[in-house]
C-alpha cells in the first residue's frame, strides 16, 4: 500500500466539494481497496461518502422504484417490493457475491466496479484500460473469461455487474449530482463500451457522484428472472447470464426484455432475441427460436468461442424458467 490522504465529509456539499478538488469516492469499499493494494488504483486521496443520506429504497415519483446509490447490495435483494416486484433484481444481487460483500458493497460501488481481466489487475501486463495505448495483453493471452460482443482492437474485457445486467433488462436509469448539479441518464448511455478509450468506463464527469438508480413503472404482469452461469457454484463470476423481464398478459408476450451478462463489454441487451418474443405466443419452441439468435455478432477470441453456444442456452433456459414450459 502506499500514502494516501482520507477525508470523511459531514454531508453532500462537502462531499461534492472534496469530489471536485479530484477526491476520489468511496463507500463499502469492496473492489477499490482491494485495487489499491495490488496498485491498479493510486487514488490521492479518499472522500468516504458512506454516511451520506443515499441509502432508502422507495417509491419513485413517477411511479416504479428509487433505490438509493448506498442502499447495500444484501438490504437491496431482501426489500419485499424489489423481490415481489422485481425478482430479476434480488436474484441478481444474490448471485453476485459472498454474504459479507454483499452487506458491505452498495448498488453504486457495483455498478461503478471494475473488470475481473487479470491483466488489468497485473500492473506488469499491457493493459489499454489501465494505461491508454500501452496494448492489450489479453488479445493475444489467454482470454477464456473475456468479451464477445461489443469488443474493440482495444479492449476485450468483460463489465463484471450482475445487477447492472439485471438493471439493463428493466431500462433503469442512474441518477447523479455534481458540482453542475443533477442529471440522469439511462444505464445503457452510462456505461460505455471501449471504443478507443477503455479507460474511460462511464459518463461520469469530474466530482459527480451516483445518488441513486431508477427502475421505471412496469405493468403488474410482469415476469423477470436472472440466471448466472460460472465455473463454481458461488464467489465466482459470470461465463455467462441472462436477465429476462416478461410482460405476457391473454397469453401473448406484450413487451420482451432480455439482457446477458459475462460476454458483453457492457451490460449487453439481447434486441434481436427480444424482436422474436414480441407479440408471439409463448411456447418451447418459440423460447428455441428466440435464444437461437442471442449470439448474433458475437466475436470470439482464442480461448472463448464456446460463450457463444453457451449464452444461448443461457437465454433458452431462463426464457423457460420465466415465460413457462408449454
Ligand atoms: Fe486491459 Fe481490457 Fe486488455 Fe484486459 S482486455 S488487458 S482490461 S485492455
Amino acid at each position: 500500500m502506499y500514502p494516501f490522504a482520507y477525508t470523511k465529509p459531514a454531508d453532500t456539499r462537502a462531499a461534492l466539494a472534496a469530489g471536485a478538488r479530484g477526491g476520489r469516492y468511496i463507500a463499502g469499499g469492496t473492489t477499490l481497496v482491494d485495487l489499491m493494494r495490488e496498485t491498479v488504483e493510486r487514488p490521492g486521496t479518499l472522500v468516504d461518502i458512506s454516511g451520506l443520506p443515499l441509502r432508502d429504497v422507495q417509491a419513485a415519483a413517477r411511479g416504479g422504484l428509487r433505490i438509493g446509490a448506498l442502499a447495500r447490495m444484501s438490504d437491496v435483494a431482501a426489500h419485499p417490493r424489489v423481490r415481489t416486484a422485481y425478482p430479476v433484481v434480488s436474484q441478481a444481487l444474490e448471485l453476485s457475491a459472498s454474504a459479507q460483500l454483499r452487506n458491505m458493497a452498495t448498488i453504486g460501488g457495483n455498478i461503478m466496479q471494475r473488470t475481473r481481466c487479470t491483466y488489468f489487475r497485473d500492473v506488469t501486463a499491457a493493459c489499454n484500460k489501465r494505461q491508454r495505448g500501452s496494448g492489450c495483453a489479453a488479445l493475444e493471452g489467454y482470454n477464456r473469461s473475456h468479451a464477445i460482443l461489443g469488443t474493440s482492437e482495444a479492449c476485450v474485457a468483460t463489465h463484471p455487474s450482475d445487477l447492472a445486467v439485471a438493471l439493463a433488462a428493466l431500462d433503469a436509469t442512474v441518477h447523479l449530482l455534481g458540482p453542475d448539479g443533477e442529471r440522469s441518464l439511462a444505464l445503457a448511455e452510462f456505461l460505455l463500451p471501449p471504443g478507443d478509450t477503455p479507460d474511460r468506463e462511464h459518463d461520469l464527469r469530474p466530482g459527480e457522484l451516483i445518488t441513486g438508480v431508477e427502475i421505471p413503472p412496469h405493468p403488474q404482469s410482469l415476469r423477470s428472472g436472472y440466471l448466472k452461469v460460472r465455473d463454481r457454484q458461488s464467489y465466482e463470476f459470470a461465463l455467462t447470464s441472462a436477465a429476462v423481464v416478461l410482460n405476457i398478459t391473454g397469453d401473448v408476450i406484450r413487451d420482451a426484455r432480455v439482457a446477458a451478462g459475462g460476454v458483453g463489454t457492457v451490460p449487453w441487451r439481447l434486441t434481436a432475441v427480444e424482436r422474436r418474443l414480441a407479440g408471439a405466443r409463448p411456447s418451447d419452441q418459440l423460447w428455441a427460436q428466440a435464444a437461437a439468435v442471442a449470439a448474433d455478432g458475437a466475436r470470439a477470441l482464442r480461448h472463448n468461442g464456446f460463450k457463444a453456444e453457451l449464452l444461448k442456452r443461457t437465454v433458452e433456459r431462463q426464457l423457460r424458467a420465466v415465460g413457462g414450459t408449454r
